[in-house]
């Protein structure tokens, strides 16, 4: 099979190479993949700036078929549609005995397409028995391959952060993760969801409008974002700001935009140090919250939300391409011209 593989460390040095189908271990199931997004930490990857160990096939969003299992496979069958988190957490180290998988530390953890562990931009891969999860009926494969970054999203919206009934929810920057944030937060009562982004991303907050957000601000041409949100709240401010555009200045925004005691959830990475003033954390109250990969009640949750129809995470598929045309898919990626682009033969 062809798997597309970073080989070396430095920027480049990814390669669509030959490699054999890998056989599932005692413990494992192999998965012939259906369909695999690139994510935004795939390009860091392919231009060094984020975590990974090569030579390794990357690609961790994906859902596929279970084509053989391992001799202690118990509970998952050939056949099964599935989809995993790209973490294997060790369930040994403090944080995994603490209930915080998604921050274990075991040195020799595999995490599928980044390190130790082969991903989904092959025809097949091997994951651990523990950390596969079931496709829902009714909901597609391609529609599968979005349920990691949802479930990332899911993780700091609904188990970092509280929003109720009616809350009024800036969410910052139309990405993936931002697109998915705004039906979350509407799947969890979210009353108004107002979505912020600059001038280029005018065509991402029209497909924002399309899936329930209730106001696009465009920060750069509209002059005053912060009486637009002022307006909305009464006076008030936004009930939680979800920060998932990575973009230094939002910071400094989002402590403008949320009300008196009000939450802000950090999403996006910067991947550089933010210059913001703390003091309105101080004088208002506020509280700011950490989110970093997914815990098993975030799957279980998110394929709830996507069996009972909450969420239409197919409008946020831009492209189906082969893997054979990986180069032209990680530059949609790059350009901003794609939203999620799938890898769906593979
Ligand atoms: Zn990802
Ligand atoms: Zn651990």
């Amino acid at each position: 099979m062809k798997g597309l593989m970073k080989i070396a460390r430095g920027p480049g040095n990814m390669e669509l190479r030959d490699v054999d189908v890998p056989s599932p271990d005692r413990n494992e199931v192999l998965i012939e993949v259906a369909a695999a997004g690139i994510c935004g930490s795939d390009v860091h990857i392919k231009h060094d700036t984020a975590f990974y160990t090569p030579p390794v096939i990357l690609g961790h969003e994906y859902s596929g078929k279970v084509v053989e299992v391992g001799n202690d496979v118990q509970d998952i069958q050939v056949g099964d549609l599935v989809v995993s988190p790209a973490t294997a957490y060790c369930g040994r180290c403090y944080h995994c005995k603490t209930g915080h998988m998604n921050r274990c530390t075991a040195s020799d953890k595999k995490i599928l397409g980044v390190s130790l562990a082969n991903g989904a931009f092959a025809k097949y891969l091997t994951a651990p028995e523990y950390i596969i999860h079931k496709v829902p009926e009714g909901v597609s494969l391609e529609e599968a391959a979005l349920a990691e970054p949802t479930a990332c999203v899911v993780h700091g919206v609904t188990e970092k952060i509280n929003i109720c009934p009616g809350d009024t929810i800036v969410v910052q920057g139309p990405g993936t993760m931002g697109l998915i944030s705004v039906q979350v937060a509407k799947a969890m009562g979210a009353g108004k969801v107002i979505v912020t982004g600059v001038s280029s991303d005018r065509w991402r907050l029209d497909i924002a409008e399309r899936m329930g957000a209730d106001v696009t601000i465009d920060v750069q041409t509209e002059s005053d974002a912060d009486s637009i949100i002022r307006d909305l709240t009464k006076g008030l401010g936004a009930d939680v700001v979800i920060e998932a555009s990575g973009a230094c200045i939002a910071c400094t925004q989002a402590l403008r935009f949320v009300k008196v005691a009000g939450h802000i959830c950090l999403i996006g990475v910067r991947g550089q140090p933010a210059t913001i003033d703390l003091d309105p954390i101080i004088v208002k109250e506020l509280t700011m919250t950490g989110t970093w990969g997914t815990l098993p009640s975030s799957w279980v949750t998110t394929l709830k939300l996507m069996e009972t129809k909450k969420l239409s995470l197919s409008s946020l598929i831009t492209h189906r391409i082969p893997l054979s045309d990986w180069e032209h898919g990680f530059d949609l990626m790059e350009s901003q011209q794609a939203i999620k682009v799938l890898f769906t033969e593979l």
